[in-house]
């Protein structure tokens, strides 16, 4: 949230000089009455009047009741977009969980030929697979990491800011996150969950310009607004499910998808090819024009 913080959050002696310095008072019309950009709590952070929730939108995954108007919105996305091309060359990568990074199953759901599983994951010999229970709730899971997952984040990492967007709740989202990334050097605080988005998933709760996010999730009918931006990656099934009856899942197979030509392999190749097309330009004013979204159509 850069420039969220640049804006707003940071007193102005801590910006760095190399931050381009954004002056708010510019956006503010000549009758100079505040547009509440920034509320925090309900309360105006810059004119300290009430402001209305339906003037604004809640971040909270970012900050805790943190709301931003819709147009400090489009502006920092704007603005976000613009400084991540520039300064760092990365565009915005918004990730799925279930099905695209791993599968999670309940523990009393496992079939006889899986219940080797639940002792592999309590051992030392395997890196992949993990038996936890959320507190509060006596349900134990098992979730397996997609085979490629962490090579695949920390080359997506060079190219892009990563957001975890999931259909979990917090409590599941945390757990995940601390095995994919521990060191929280990968998502920091953009994780997005059902309890900030229970319907459907939105870019509206990314702050960076749709032109410059490249979404990757195995469902596509939960982004009905930003299909364009959406690579769809193939769905991985480790455990059995409901409607596998016919095949037996890699879990009672004993095997995998592959490493080398899996569905993150994959998307990886794809990723570099997007990220490698929008950086080519003559100059730093041609960003302006490029578009993610036209780009995968094309690939
Ligand atoms: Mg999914
Ligand atoms: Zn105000």
């Amino acid at each position: 949230m850069s420039v969220v913080e640049n804006l707003s959050l940071e007193p102005r002696a801590k910006r760095q000089r190399t931050e381009p310095v954004i002056n708010t008072s510019s956006y503010l019309p000549s009758s100079r009455r505040c547009r509440h950009w920034f509320v925090r709590y309900g309360i105006c952070t810059t004119c300290k009047s009430t402001v209305d929730k339906s003037q604004s939108r809640a971040f909270d995954y970012l900050s805790h009741g943190l709301q931003l108007s819709h147009e400090a919105v489009a502006v920092t996305k704007h603005l976000t977009t613009l400084v991540s091309c520039s300064n760092e060359k990365k565009l915005h990568l918004v990730l799925d969980l279930d099905h695209t990074l791993l599968h999670t199953t309940r523990i009393p759901r496992l079939t006889q030929a899986e219940k080797y599983l639940i002792e592999e994951a309590g051992s030392n010999t395997r890196d992949d697979l993990y038996k936890w229970k959320a507190p509060g709730d006596p349900m134990v899971f098992l979730t397996k990491l997609r085979p490629f997952v962490r090579e695949f984040l920390k080359e997506a990492n060079e190219m892009f800011t990563m957001y975890a967007y999931t259909m979990g709740n917090r409590d599941y989202s945390k757990f995940i996150l601390d095995v994919i990334d521990p060191t929280q050097i990968y998502f920091g605080e953009r994780v997005i969950t059902r309890d900030e988005s229970p319907y459907m998933k939105t870019l509206d709760l990314d702050l960076a310009h749709e032109r410059g996010v490249v979404i990757v999730d195995d469902t596509r009918d939960v982004w009905p607004d930003h299909k364009r931006n959406l690579i769809e990656i193939s769905r991985y099934k480790y455990f059995r499910m409901n409607n596998s009856r016919h095949s037996k899942p890699y879990s009672e197979e004993k095997t995998d998808e592959s490493e080398s030509s899996g569905g993150l392999a994959d998307v990886s190749k794809l990723l570099k090819e997007v990220h490698c097309e929008f950086f080519r330009v003559a100059n730093e004013k041609e960003f302006e024009s490029k578009d993610v979204r036209l780009l995968l159509q094309e690939i």
